[in-house]
């Protein structure tokens, strides 16, 4: 696929149910393990790096407020599952030598530091890898809008989403073999054919700042370094 301009900061989206392997609930830690490498990989040849988790893996609020629950309190639970990953995420870099801090959209002393938009960006020109934590800090969001918020708010130079499958098809290449993959999308090809990348609002905000999107698997090893070094395979959106 084509290139995006030169990768100097980008934002990393890594969703809670990346993490969770193949377990179908909470953290596998070998995953969590093996995300630190390949982080640990690109921070060192110079990248600089912020983190979006979600918190798919132990809560969402939309499908708990499907079984009876009050929207804003699941989504406020959802965003406090998002802090947990955040700090498992810590953990495992600062294991391997990769200085973090951890920011959360909701204040919690005693954990982390609040989100501070000024202090995130000085952090990363200082070489520590920010990890984002409680999403937008508001219900009705989900980690990808905060994610493209993030990587607008942080002036990064691409929005890099993890997903299971190597880039965007027009279906789910796991229930449709024939799938077509897409090498290059825009952001209105995405909008108007509806394809399930990640939400509208998380679209819309990085096609109105002109952000470019790179979708790519990480259950490849290695596909981080290989995008930095600009091999990697991966569907570009882009305006
Ligand atoms: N959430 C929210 N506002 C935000 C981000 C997340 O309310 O700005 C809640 C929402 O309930 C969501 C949950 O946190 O279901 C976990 O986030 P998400 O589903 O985006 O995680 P992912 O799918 O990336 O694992």
């Amino acid at each position: 696929p084509p290139q995006p301009a030169r990768l100097r900061r980008v934002l990393l989206k890594l969703s809670g149910e990346g993490l969770m392997g193949g377990q179908n609930y909470g953290l596998d830690l070998e995953v969590v393990q093996r995300l630190a490498q390949e982080i640990k990989e690109v921070h060192a040849a110079g990248l600089e790096l912020c983190l979006v988790i979600g918190g798919g893996n132990i809560f969402r609020g939309l499908s708990q407020a499907a079984n009876g629950m009050d929207r804003t309190s699941a989504d406020y639970m959802g965003m406090l599952a998002t802090v947990m990953n955040a700090l498992a995420v810590q953990n495992f870099l600062e294991k391997i030598g990769v200085p973090t801090r951890v920011q959360s959209a909701i204040p919690m002393a005693a954990i982390c530091e609040p989100y501070v938009r000024r202090r995130a960006i000085r952090h990363m020109e200082k070489g520590r890898v920010v990890i984002f934590a409680a999403g937008t800090g508001n219900p009705f969001f989900t980690t990808d809008t905060a994610a493209a918020l993030r990587a607008v708010e942080m002036n990064c130079d691409a929005l890099l989403k993890a997903t299971q499958v190597d880039g965007v098809y027009d279906a789910d290449p796991k229930t449709h073999p024939d799938a077509h993959r897409y090498d290059t999308l825009s952001f209105g090809d995405v909008l108007r054919q509806d394809l399930k990348v990640m939400d509208t609002s998380a679209i819309a905000l990085a096609r109105d700042n002109g952000i470019p999107i790179l979708v790519f698997s990480l259950q490849q090893a290695g596909a981080l370094a290989e995008i930095m070094r600009g091999t990697g395979r991966y569907t570009i959106i882009r305006e």
